[in-house]
């Protein structure tokens, strides 16, 4: 009997063993594609040799090295190739262990930019609805999953919550995409005129929105103007790419697409591609200034900041996605998957909406295509359609967005780069095996 604390105690999972490719197997030899790469985590697929070697190397010469007393070349390495890559005037990269922590260092280092330029009055996060930055405190309480939110509600900052930029089913009807985008921006504006500009710290919003919403991307402009109002009133641009960054939407960071560069990123998942965890927060050249010449030393760290072996992986996966331009081949492999798939399920009457950026696709499944109406949630759609794909051996990661009152359940697809055309067919024949089983022959 195993001692593990699993992820749901009355439903155990089985043993994954040994990693390959795109595939996942099991004790019992059982083979899964991995198309969700975990949860957007597995960017390399599961064997590549070039990460395993610099693990290993570096394990061998170096395992630790404290922060509080020493830089690492594999930090460094890989802080000077983020830079060099980075949109705007990102300028510092401080290395955590995960996104959770990439979002925590991000919030307090706002707070700290606004009272090292003497502004103590600013301590207030606006972030978007249907959000998920993070499970610790500081990150689930900028999240807007009320789910999540919920049971910990009492131990949470105070956080304002404006719509999403979510087209599918917020964009009404004759209202152009572009005049949407201006809507649903300007709802941003109109929260920090109702806080009182002087006492907002920051918004927070991922580029492409993943986990609780399913893989959907802005309408253009929306976030120009996002961060035009940023600008107007003084406030932090933090864009959390955890899920959507390191190449996942066809650019090494989605907010390129945007022509848009935020004050702080944060990064996480695709950056150790699961070889290792590790995340890291990016931020402007302005922000450590202040720091710099203010108190010298942002208030925070954990004991594994940039950890040599996590840096040493993550700079092995970067210099692999620049060297092979693996964000290019997101992006065509995405485009021949979305294709696939509006080929297959684009007709099917409880299929929504197909749509995403390069890999990170998301499909929403409805009860009524007219009226984009969610399933009730008590059918357990995401759960039932989860089920039965790995039953028929693929891995994917279906959300329940019903949870927040609005939205359909969906299913989060974020295959590795190295996806080839075969796997394209087979994440199709699975999915529809699944969704017949979650929904039955006729639909
Ligand atoms: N931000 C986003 C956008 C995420 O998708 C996630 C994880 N799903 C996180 C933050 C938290 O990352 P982690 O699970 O590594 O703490």
């Amino acid at each position: 009997m195993s001692h593990v604390f699993p992820r749901h105690t009355h439903r155990l999972p089985p043993r994954a063993v040994r990693g390959q490719g795109c595939y996942i197997f099991d004790e019992t030899g059982k083979a899964y594609l991995d198309a969700s790469g975990g949860a957007a985590v597995s960017c390399l697929g599961h064997s590549d040799p070039d990460v395993i070697a610099a693990v290993q190397n570096q394990v061998a010469q170096l395992a630790f090295a404290h922060t509080g007393f020493f830089t690492s070349g594999p930090s460094e390495d890989l802080a000077d190739l983020l830079i060099a890559n980075a949109p705007g005037s990102l300028d510092r990269v401080y290395f955590v262990s995960g996104g959770s922590e990439a979002v925590e260092a991000a919030i307090k280092l706002a707070r700290q930019y606004h009272l090292e330029r003497g502004d103590p009055g600013r301590r207030r996060l606006i972030a978007r609805r249907q959000s998920y930055h993070g499970n610790t405190l500081g990150a689930l309480a900028a999240g807007g999953n009320q789910w999540r939110r919920q049971p910990f509600e009492p131990l949470l900052i105070e956080v304002s919550h404006i719509a999403p930029c979510y087209e599918y089913v917020l964009r009404e009807a004759g209202e152009s995409a572009e005049d949407y985008g201006l809507r649903a921006a300007q709802e941003l504006e109109d929260e920090i005129l109702r806080l009182g500009p002087g006492n907002v710290m920051a918004f927070i919003a991922e580029p492409v929105g993943g986990a609780t919403i399913g893989a959907v991307p802005p309408v253009p402009g929306y976030f120009r103007r996002i961060r035009e109002i940023c600008d107007r009133y003084g406030v932090l641009l933090i864009l959390d790419e955890v899920m959507c960054g390191m190449g996942r939407t066809g650019h090494l960071f989605a907010c390129e697409a945007e022509g848009v560069a935020p004050d702080i990123l944060c990064i996480a998942k695709g950056l150790g591609a699961g070889y290792q965890p590790i995340g890291a927060m990016l931020c402007s050249k302005e922000i450590y200034s202040a720091i710099e010449e203010g108190s010298g030393f942002f208030q925070h760290g954990h004991t594994y900041l940039g950890h040599p072996v996590a840096t040493a992986a993550g700079l092995a996966v970067l210099r692999k996605l620049l060297d092979a331009d693996l964000a290019a081949r997101s992006a065509r492999m995405g485009e021949r998957l979305s294709l696939a798939l509006r080929d297959t399920f684009g007709q099917h009457p409880h299929v929504g909406d197909i749509r995403g950026r390069g890999l990170f696709i998301g499909m929403e499944f409805v009860a009524d295509r007219e009226r984009k109406s969610p399933f009730d949630p008590a059918l357990g759609i995401a759960a039932r359609l989860k089920a039965a794909a790995f039953d028929a051996g693929l891995v994917c990661y279906p959300m329940s967005g019903t949870r927040d009152g609005k939205l359909g359940d969906h299913v989060l697809l974020a295959p590795p780069f190295i996806l080839e055309d075969r796997q394209i067919e087979e994440i199709i024949d699975k999915l529809a095996r699944a969704i017949a089983a979650a929904l039955g022959q006729d639909g």
